[in-house]
This record gives structure tokens, sequence and C-alpha cells, in this order.
């Protein structure tokens, strides 16, 4: 038996346990926020401390990058900790990360780091406009951003700026280029100890006020994907990675330039559960026990929408052919993640019409990227 701590006890934990018990791998996760071990599908608790869950276990991995670092480190001490503490902190922190990207050699949007008034003058001389705006620590789902325009929006927008860099340690906000993208993509891919790696088919995404609503993976073959997969063998080889990685990018004009990385499985790689040889929590947890990596071969064409603060769905949804639905088995609040559902055909043209049935049961307003 291997015994897995996750460090993070949300719907990835979950996925990963379900994913790890045909393998023998069993996973528990640290619940951040109520400093509780617990078993990721009952929520029972299954240790007395951190500690002793860092002692006991294998390995020890994390499903989200807001990780404190004395955690991290204290983990990574005990020499079990995958992919590394540094990975995690780039995720984090905006400014490591475009570092990491900087030093790995692959294209990203220009930026500058503001911490004062001054420094986005600067950033609007460097860059020019708009700009992207995020926080340095902290964002995600769209979270932590602003968009300028014009230098006139300064005005407005620079108190809630500098208020968000004042409520936290450490905090600043990094201003990026805006990319004209056509669209976004995301590669999802494993390394291994020995430094094998496996990526899964590129995904077409599409947010919903900067949450992904819909991912679809690209079938055939796609030049994109060369790109992508070089990127990939740049970011992963540099960090010495082990384990999932995501890397998100924006499509402009046949070039792909990295926007974020997420060091962990993702949102965007859930249909590879239903339409990929090996899913990509089964990578990561063969990745971070040391198993040989599975295929990450498309099987089928497939597609995956999120459920976002709702708890069910029609009957009709589950009797739909080739769907599948996940739940998360969380509190229903709005807009939050509470399950999503993976749509898998046999052609991409039935795909297609497999979506458009799919959304003929589901109100547009809860899910509207569904094609109509
Ligand atoms: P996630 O939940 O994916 O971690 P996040 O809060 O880290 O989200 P980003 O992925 O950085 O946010 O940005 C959210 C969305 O905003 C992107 O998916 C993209 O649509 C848009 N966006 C971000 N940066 C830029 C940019 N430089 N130019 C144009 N659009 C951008
Ligand atoms: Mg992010
Ligand atoms: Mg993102």
């Amino acid at each position: 038996m291997n015994n897995v701590l996750v460090l993070g006890a949300g719907q990835l934990a979950r996925m990963m346990a379900l994913a790890g018990a045909p393998l023998n791998i069993n996973v528990i996760a640290y619940d951040v926020g109520s400093d509780k071990v617990v078993h990721p599908l009952t929520l029972q608790v299954m240790a007395d401390s951190l500690a002793q869950a860092i002692n006991e276990v294998d390995a020890i991995t994390a499903e989200f990058e807001h990780i404190p670092h004395d955690i991290l480190d204290s983990c990574a001490a005990r020499g079990k900790f995958f992919p590394t503490p540094d990975a995690i902190k780039a995720g984090g922190d905006r400014r490591l990360e475009k570092a990491l990207l900087d030093n790995a050699g692959v294209r990203n949007a220009n930026y500058h780091v503001i911490r004062e008034r001054a420094d986005l003058l600067t950033a609007i001389e460097k860059i020019g406009l708009p700009l992207v705006l995020k926080s340095a620590l902290g964002g995600y789902d769209g979270k932590g951003q602003w968009r300028l325009k014009e230098s006139t929006q300064i005005d407005a927008i620079w108190p809630e700026m500098a208020q968000c860099i004042a409520d936290s340690a450490n905090q600043a906000i990094v201003a990026e280029q805006f990319i004209p993208f056509q669209r976004e993509v995301s590669l999802i891919g494993a390394r291994n100890r020995s430094g094998d790696i496996q990526v899964f088919n590129l995904t077409e995404n599409i947010h919903t006020d900067g949450v992904l609503s819909l991912s679809t993976a690209i079938v055939g073959d796609s030049p994109l994907q060369a790109q992508a997969d070089d990127m990939f063998r740049a970011v992963a080889n540099s960090l010495d990675y082990v384990g999932v990685l995501a890397i998100e990018f924006f499509d402009l004009n046949g070039e792909l330039l990295v926007n974020e990385i997420a060091p962990r499985v993702h949102n965007s790689g859930h249909w590879t559960q239903q339409g990929a040889e090996t899913c990509q929590f089964e990578n990561h947890l063969r990745a971070v026990c040391d198993f040989p990596l599975g295929n990450t071969q498309l099987t089928r064409p497939s597609a995956m929408i999120n459920i976002l603060g709702l708890d069910s769905v029609p009957d009709a949804v589950y009797a739909q052919e080739g769907c599948h639905v996940h739940w998360y088995g969380k509190e229903k609040r709005a807009g939050r993640k509470m399950g999503h559902i993976n749509v898998c055909a046999d052609t991409p043209e039935q795909l297609q019409y497999r979506l458009i049935m799919l959304s003929s049961l589901l109100d547009e307003n809860d899910f509207p990227a569904l094609p109509r």
C-alpha cells in the first residue's frame, strides 16, 4: 500500500483518492483551513495532526498552490514532497512564476511589478496599454485582477490596487501586457522521477467571468500541440518537476504564449477521466509514488462542463449518452465549483451534437459556454 498525503482537501484531492484506489494508493488530505487531516471522500479525521501524517505517509503532494511556505518546507525537509516546494511557490506568486517562465525560455506576456503608483506609470511606459493587472499572491478564478485601458482610469482603480497591496505582507501587483488572443488552450502533462514525460491532448478552454466554463480536448494533429509540448518540457525539466503540471496558454495567431502554470492537476484536465487512457489524477499519483506513467492517449473526443453554484442537474442529464456527472460533495454556494460533466463521443461532430443536446436540458445562465 502506498500512502499519499495531499495538502488541500477539495475536489482535486477527492478525485485523486478515487483514481488511486485501484492501484492500492491510499490518499489522505490536509485541510489547511481547519488544520485537520481528513479522508478526501468522507472528510472523517484520519490523523491526530499534520506532523503525524507527514511522518506516516510515503509521499506528500498538493492540490493547490496557496499553501503556507512553512508547511511546504517542513514536508520537503522529510524528502517526500513532490513536485518541489519551488514549483508550488512559483504557482502561488506571479513574480516567481514570471521569473521561472523567463528562465525556462518560454514566451509569455511582458510584465512589470507594481508596489506603488509611480510603478504603474512605468509599466504603461514600458509595456503600453491596455494592461492586465493581477495580484502577485492569492489570485484564482480571475479574482484580484483589474484591466486598465486608458491612463484616465488610473485614479479610479489605483485605490483598490493600493488596498490589495496593503492587505497582505509581501503583496504586489503584476502588470501584464494585454494579449488579444484568439483562444485559450492548456496542456496537462506528467513527469516522473526518472524524467519521463507524458502529455495529454491540448485542451481548448472557455472562461466566463474569469472562471473556466467549458474545456474541449483538441482532436487530431494540431500544430499548436508541438509548440505546447516543447514549452511543457522546458518548464517541467527546469523545475525537475515530479507529478502533473498544467500550463495555460494564449493562442495568438498560431503562436502560443504562456499565461500561467498550475503545479498540480487542473480543472481543464478533468475530461481525461473519461477521454484518456490514463486520467490526470492517476498519472499524478503514479509520478508521486514512483510508478511508471500511464499512457495519456486520447481514447474518445471529450469535453468537460463545470457545474457552478448548483447541487443538482435534471435527471435527463444522467440519461444522456456519453455524459458522466461528477459531484464534489460540497455545500452549495453561489458560483462555487460543485461538480462537472464529462461528455464523450465517437467523433468530434457527435460530441458537438451531444453538447447541444445537453444544453437543451440546462439553463443558459448557469451554462453560458455550452453551444446552443
Ligand atoms: P485560474 O483560476 O486559471 O488560476 P487566475 O485568477 O490565476 O485564474 P489568469 O488565468 O491569470 O487568472 O487570468 C484569468 C483570465 O483572464 C485568463 O484565462 C484570460 O482569459 C484573461 N487574461 C489573463 N491575463 C491576460 C492577458 N495578459 N491578456 C489578455 N487576457 C488575459
Ligand atoms: Mg491562476
Ligand atoms: Mg488561469
